[in-house]
């Protein structure tokens, strides 16, 4: 990583990169292209430029933008007893926040400039750090402190979306089922579910739904509720549903199970990481497959990407995408597009990230190899760029 000054002084100049290859994130795709970085945002691309002349020369690699993983738990890491972090198990928050810091960079670092955070009151401060430029981090969005509890009327769900937005969230994160672990089924009502979402979207927020069942899915998009995460028992009624109202889907193919189970001694014997609820995550390995490629198979349905990233996954969000084109069929462009363009719409973000546009913001990546022939490029990261920022060069600048 360069040094404060190094980097700050990088982006008073322009900065011009030239690209191998350069996917845009909307679908485009050309070849030895330079980009033209300005106070941190592109200012042009230019096509066939001479070679040789670039602020950092990436002839040899494919550029493209920086990835949006839209559900990612920074707040989750392992111990130093080797077990999942919890409450009570002696760290201190300032550990705690180290810890966190530490996911944060291992994710930037991995090709990930912004995560959607859902779910953790602790990183608001992470954000607003990583905001101002005083550590390395992707930009993160945080819906802080989730709604869950199941007995709260319709008056007060409302009067905690408005809370939640004087504090600072960016979103509403909702849990309307179980946990997978708990078998998935609904937790919240229609009235709740349309009380929340209804009173989010008055109040200028997105709304993000954890939801396994099909009855909850349908619930929350009944509701007018902006996303809908993991969705393992999805039915094509339901997806189809989603498709005609907007509603975003945002399923996971593979990791967060697997690092589940890889990661097994680490979890077991906390909460419902039992034996039950590493059972079900075995068995919904293949569901998850199957209803990733059920949403494909959706005529219309907006599905983003998100890999419910959490201790021991920090670093390694690409692998849930090299799964969904592996083993969920999907065209490598369109993977990239999701987690690139359509993941900055679904964040409210489409003008300002997720593409290599003239006016965006300059969050650029490039990976050894060409991701649309060989998908596990999107391992091979080589370079990190971050609103015009370099974090991360392996090569000779
Ligand atoms: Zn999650």
């Amino acid at each position: 990583m360069l040094s404060l000054p190094a980097l700050l002084a990088a982006q008073a100049t322009p900065i011009s990169i030239r690209a191998g290859r350069l996917l845009d994130g909307q679908g485009g795709a050309q070849s030895n292209a330079t980009i033209v970085i300005e106070g941190g945002a592109i200012s042009r691309v230019d096509a066939n430029a001479p070679a040789g002349t670039a602020t950092y020369d990436l002839s040899r690699y494919t550029v493209l933008p920086g990835l949006i993983d839209g559900h990612a738990h920074l707040s989750w890491y392992f111990n130093r007893s080797g077990r999942l972090h919890t409450p009570r198990d002696g760290d201190t928050p300032e550990e705690s926040m180290l810890a966190m810091t530490g996911n944060g960079w291992a994710t930037l670092a991995s090709g990930v400039t912004t995560v959607q955070s859902p779910g953790s009151p602790e990183d608001k401060d992470l954000r607003d750090f990583i905001a101002s430029g005083a550590v390395p981090g992707p930009r993160v969005l945080t819906s802080l402190e989730p709604i869950t509890n199941p007995r709260l009327t319709p008056d007060s769900l409302r009067s905690i979306v408005r809370r939640r937005k004087a504090e600072g969230a960016d979103f509403i994160k909702i849990f309307a089922s179980k946990s997978i672990r708990e078998g998935g089924g609904p937790t919240l009502s229609q009235a709740q579910l349309d009380a929340i979402c209804g009173e989010a979207k008055a109040q200028g927020l997105r709304t993000l739904v954890h939801a396994h069942s099909a009855d909850s899915m349908k619930e929350a998009t009944l509701a007018g509720c902006t996303q809908i995460e993991h969705g393992v028992f999805a039915t094509d009624d339901v997806l189809k549903l989603m498709a005609e109202r907007g509603t975003y889907f945002d399923p996971q193919c593979g990791l967060v199970f697997r690092n589940y189970l890889d990661n097994r001694a680490k979890y077991e014997g906390i909460g419902n990481y039992n034996e039950q609820g590493f059972a079900f995550m075995e068995k919904a390995i293949p569901l998850a497959v199957a209803a990733f490629k059920r949403a494909r198979a959706t005529p219309g349905l907006k599905i983003v990407w998100g890999t419910d990233a959490v201790a021991g996954a920090h670093g390694r969000n690409v692998e849930d995408l090299i799964c969904r084109v592996q083993d969920g069929g999907q065209p490598p462009m369109e993977a990239i597009i999701s987690a690139t363009s359509l993941g900055a719409r679904a964040i409210g973000l489409g003008n300002q990230i997720g593409a290599v546009a003239p006016g965006l913001q300059a969050d650029l990546i490039a990976v050894d190899g060409d991701p649309r022939i060989d998908i596990t490029a999107l391992r091979r990261v080589v370079f990190v760029m971050k609103g015009g920022r370099v974090y991360r060069w392996d090569g000779v600048r």
